[in-house]
């Protein structure tokens, strides 16, 4: 008699990240710290043009500690400290 594990299916699509996860919190990676972060633009997640696609939110930011410029996309959660929009 043959068993057959119909239990063990294989996960092909099992990404740990959804769009809206990707991204880290904005850090110098000198003074690995966010204390002299001075943010120059701020980019909420939005959505694609012409597609269904998300595009995560994104920052650019400088270090006035140590000068270094920063760039990337961060948790949709994540908001610069004290943001707050101009209407
Ligand atoms: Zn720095």
């Amino acid at each position: 008699m043959t068993t057959i594990d119909h239990g063990r299916s294989l996960r092909t699509s099992s990404s740990p990240f959804s769009p809206l996860e990707m991204g880290e919190a904005p850090s110098c990676p000198r003074c690995r710290t966010d204390d002299y972060l001075i943010f120059e633009e701020f980019v909420p997640a939005r959505q694609a043009e012409h597609s269904t696609d998300l595009i995560p939110a994104s920052t650019s930011y400088t270090c006035s500690e140590c000068g270094t410029f920063n760039a990337h996309a961060v948790p949709a959660s994540w908001r610069p400290p004290q943001w707050f929009w101009y209407s």
